[in-house]
Order: C-alpha cells, then structure tokens, then sequence
C-alpha cells in the first residue's frame, strides 16, 4: 500500500512560527486543515500552539474532530449548502457566508438548536469566488442585523484560490475601510476582519501598518511550508512533512518511445514522447486514483513520465529493484487526493 508518512513535528514548527510572525501584527491566525481531510492528530498538534480556531470546507470533518475530542472555535471555510445548515449550526462555530437565504436558514436552524451562529461575510474583491459585491454588501448587512440565530461576527476576503489574483495594498485597505464604514453606519463591531490566505504572506512582509485586519486563514504555508503566490518556501518552514513513499512493481530496460499506433491513454490524453534510446522504466504501484501524478517529486534521480489510474511510470537514472521503495515530495494538489484516499495509508512519525 502507499503510504504518506507524517512528520507531525514539521507540521507544528511551522503553525508556532507562523502564529508568532502574524501575532507580532495583532494578527490571529485560523489554521486551515482542509488539505488533510481535519485530520484530528494534526489539529491537535497546531492547537497546541496556542492557534485556537481550526477550519476545514467540509463540516462532517468537524464533527469527525468534535468525536475525536479535538477542543477548538471550528470554522467553514466552504459556504454551506441549504441542506446541511442543520449540521453547520450544530457542529461549527463559525462559517463563511455570501448569501442571504443561507444566513436566513442558518438563523432559524441556530434559534431551534438555542445557539447564535456566527457568521463571517465574505466580500467579493476579483478573485472571483464566494464574495459579496461591494455594492450588495449593505443591503445584506441590513437583513442580517435583526436575525435573532445569527452574530454578524466579521468580515472577509479571499484571493488567489480561483482566478490566481493576488491580494494588494489596494483590496487590502478596502477591505479595512469598509469595515470601518460598516462598524460606524450600524454601531456594530466585526471581530473578525478576515484578509485572506496563505497568499497573503507577501502582502504581510511588506506592509506595517495593517488596519482593521487582524486574522489570516492559513493551511497551505502550515501544511507545506511555501507561500502560494509564487509557491515559495517561507524562511524557517519545513517544506516536506509530507513524505508519499510507494513500492516499486516493475523495473525494466524500455525503449523511451512507445511503438505502434498512436491513439489516446487511459485519461483521454494523446500523449507525446521523445525517443532517448532505451531506459529505466520502473512502475510504481499509486496512479491517478489516489495522488494528483503531476505534483509529486521523487527524492531520487528520477522523473515522472506519466500515469494511469493505478500506475505510475518514472524514468530512473538507475536500476531500482521491484519491492524497494521510492520516496516523493508532494504539494498541495496531491496531499488533498492522498489524504482523501482511503488507500494510501497515513503514517504519523
Ligand atoms: C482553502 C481556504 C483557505 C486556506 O488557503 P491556503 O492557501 O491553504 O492558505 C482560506 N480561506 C478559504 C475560504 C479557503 O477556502
């Protein structure tokens, strides 16, 4: 079986690290642990921290969490569906929201479950997502005022998850004028101003004065150690703890060039090769099923070629023998798939 062995360690160092570089801004962090299904050893591990909200997108991973004893403030990042309002209210603390007739739901469900809910308004500033449009926001901030279920609890932004947008000076100071705006029109306070994600960490490092803005909601840069603007290792992160190591299934000496007519692959694809003469073609037992194939990168002298769903070929400057095993490094798009996977096995070191 594949496995994806877990340095829980790595994954610690770099919530502390973080949590203290935003804090030194008055700046919270939300750790963000969809990537890894809310694994709970991992939530505990950064809660230990001192980091106290956890989030995910889904909300069956907090109440997988809440059984589990995981003791944290539980955010949504994914705006909840109509049908699983009753489980948002009941199991998270807070969720992000864009649309009135789900903050209505929300409210009605919060008021029978005896609760508040407490719901973070996400603003809409190009990248395209969830967001609401700056001239929309008033109108919903209006109707949401007199619901008796829900806390209008804060503000939010979202950049660089969808169409790539970068978060600037510019959306950034939008972001806190408006809440200025807001806390002043309705004589309310938003707790939390919510500006954005791991692709902020540029925007952090050259700003100093941050307005209204004191929480960022992290996974990636916790996860995997990079910012991800450019996906550049952050200074004093781990950038691999996460190992995927798989066995190997064959190894021979192949022509580089597959003969024959060519038509398409197993994923639809017409594949294109270059003939290098013969080489070491080693299989590897993991394929699209389980692992996003284009993002992961064998610690030995080796290379992807291509995948299947369930075989992966690399081309080895060596020999490697079947049975041994091969280890990678992963990014984001391949820890989501292996950690969904029921057949990769997690491995905690
Ligand atoms: C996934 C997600 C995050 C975390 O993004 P990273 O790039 O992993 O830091 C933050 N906010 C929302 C709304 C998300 O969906």
């Amino acid at each position: 079986m594949p496995r994806l062995e877990i340095d829980i360690n790595k994954i610690k160092h770099n919530a502390k690290i973080l949590k203290e570089l935003f804090a030194a801004k008055g700046i919270s962090v939300t750790a963000v642990i969809k990537g890894v299904t809310g694994s709970s050893e991992i939530a505990n591990a950064i809660l230990e921290c001192g980091i106290t909200t956890i989030a995910v997108s889904l909300v069956q991973n907090i109440k997988k969490m809440k059984a589990f004893g995981v003791k944290a403030n539980f955010l949504l990042t994914r705006l909840p569906t109509h049908s699983e309002v009753p489980d948002v209210v009941k199991y998270a603390d807070i969720s992000l929201n864009s649309e009135i007739s789900t903050i209505k739901l929300l409210s009605e469900h919060a008021v029978k479950q005896g609760k508040r809910h407490k719901v973070v308004l996400m603003l809409e500033l190009g990248d395209l997502r969830e967001g609401i449009l700056p001239e929309d926001l008033d109108a919903v901030i209006e109707q949401i005022i007199p619901l008796k279920g829900i806390e209008l609890y804060g503000l939010g932004v979202n950049f660089a998850c969808f169409g790539g947008i970068r978060p600037s000076e510019k959306s950034m100071t939008e972001l806190s004028q408006t809440v200025d705006r807001i806390q002043g029109k309705y004589d309310i306070k938003l707790q939390m101003v919510s500006g954005g994600n791991s692709a902020n960490y540029e925007w952090f490092l050259q700003q100093d004065k941050f307005g209204n803005i004191n929480n960022l909601r992290i996974g990636e840069a916790i996860l995997l150690g990079r910012e991800t603007l450019s996906r550049n290792k952050i200074p004093h992160l781990y950038i691999d703890a996460f190992t995927l190591i798989c066995e190997v299934i064959e190894s021979k000496l192949k022509p580089s060039l597959p003969y024959g007519e060519i038509c398409q692959n197993a994923l639809g694809e017409t594949p294109a090769f270059t003939d290098v003469g013969n080489i070491n073609r080693v299989i590897l037992g993991i394929g699209e099923q389980d692992v996003d194939t284009k993002a992961i990168t064998p610690r030995i002298n080796a290379k992807v070629i291509g995948a299947s769903s369930d075989h992966l070929i690399l081309h080895s400057k060596t020999h490697l023998e079947p049975g041994s095993e091969i280890k990678f490094d992963i990014n984001y798009s391949a820890l989501l798939r292996l950690s969904t996977s029921p057949y990769v096995k997690k491995v905690f070191i």
